[in-house]
């Protein structure tokens, strides 16, 4: 009889990438308590729309179907109210995929992406998957993007800036000026990226606006999303404006037909003028929410920067972690980015006075933090 050759043993370890293998596991914010609030997600607090789920529900008897791999109705939508060509939007499952496949599409091995820090948590993980080496320029003490410093930093070995506005968590403005003045430093070989995930949140008029940049910089893509303002974070789907060129390399790194049929009928049901002025109505109740809660952290005696997205960021040092647990045991489930602060999301009303509350009572006794 022959004899049979044992199996490896199953301590053999398959061999990976450090650097991904090295990678922390996505932190999604815990579930809820009973009767809590999760405002750890930046999520809309209002639930969808009836012609939205209407919309998503008629999508359901074909579900035996692919979907429209490119998106094309969604994109002329697009395409129409921001002026330019069907050619020139790029939808995706989400923005956060858009900005993978962005920096995969401009970066490879050793290469470098800038960005700001703390910024959007999804940077450092979708820079290392590319292969590239992220360049991290530290916030102003005002908690906003340093962009000179972000300029400076640009190298040669530099083939993607992201710029964050309203900056995620920490809510700050890029403004327009600011902006402008750092588009003239940056080379028109380096890709920039504006993401504007929280755009719609916006009240102050010297904003950057990607809206006012559509066509000027032929190395600029502006991102957007449905999944905050819109109410959409479930079906997940977002979009890019930017040249054709560099849609079309992005598009190229993109795993096909991502963005469901069911994605595409929310956005585009979300788009009709009844439906978005009834959106828009709560995105202006959310911003009213963001205003008043900011403004009583601060007469509680937090430094708390100007919030331009749906959540407030509370620079809370070396404590993050003991208040982050003293608004769980309240019921509110807010991400905590320990040593830094706390990034609480606008939910609902009664969140917000359970929030004041509890912060009421942990003002810190002496602030070494900047004025604001
Ligand atoms: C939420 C968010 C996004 C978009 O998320 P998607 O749900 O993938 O569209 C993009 N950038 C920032 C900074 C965000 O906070």
């Amino acid at each position: 009889m022959e004899s049979v050759t044992a199996p490896e043993p199953t301590g053999a370890r398959v061999r990976l990438r450090p650097e991904i293998a090295a990678l922390p596991p996505y932190r999604q914010g815990r579930p809820a308590p009973v009767d809590g609030f999760k405002l750890s997600s930046n999520e809309n607090p209002f639930p969808p729309l009836p012609g939205v789920v209407d919309a998503v529900a008629a999508t359901a008897r074909e579900i035996n179907r692919y979907p429209d791999a490119t998106a094309l109705v969604l994109r002329e939508r697009l395409a129409e109210r921001f002026d330019v060509t069907a050619d020139e939007v790029l939808v995706g499952a989400g923005s956060v995929s858009l900005l993978a496949q962005f920096i995969a599409a401009a970066t490879a091995q050793g290469e470098e992406v800038v960005y700001s820090w703390r910024s959007f948590e999804a940077y450092p993980g979708l820079a290392t998957v590319a292969g590239a080496t992220s360049v991290r320029v530290p916030n102003r003490p005002d908690h906003g993007h340093d962009l000179d410093a972000m300029a400076a930093a640009i190298t040669d070995r530099t083939r993607v800036v992201i710029v964050c506005s309203p900056n995620n968590p920490t809510g700050m403005i890029v403004t327009a000026a600011e902006f402008d003045a750092f588009m003239t430093r940056v080379p028109g070989d380096v890709l920039v990226l504006l993401d504007e995930a929280y755009i719609e949140f916006v009240r102050d008029a010297a904003s950057v606006d990607g809206r006012t940049l559509i066509g000027r910089h032929p190395n600029l893509v502006i991102l957007r999303t449905f999944s905050k303002a819109y109410g959409l974070a479930g079906l997940r789907v977002g979009y890019a404006i930017g040249p054709v060129a560099v849609l079309d390399a992005a598009r190229a790194t993109a795993i096909p037909l991502g963005v469901t049929a069911a994605s595409t009928a929310a956005a585009l049901a979300s788009l009709e003028p009844a439906a978005e002025s009834e959106l828009l109505a709560r995105v202006e109740t959310i911003t009213q929410r963001r205003d008043a809660l900011r403004d009583a952290l601060v007469s509680q005696g937090w430094p708390v920067p100007k919030a331009h997205g749906n959540f407030v960021w509370l620079p809370t040092g070396e404590t993050t972690a003991a208040v982050a647990d003293r608004l769980f045991d309240a019921g509110l489930v807010t991400r905590a980015f320990p040593p830094e602060g706390i990034r609480i999301s606008v939910g609902e009303p009664e969140s917000v006075d359970t929030l004041l509350r509890i912060l009421g009572e942990l003002v810190p006794a002496s602030q070494d933090t900047h004025p604001i």
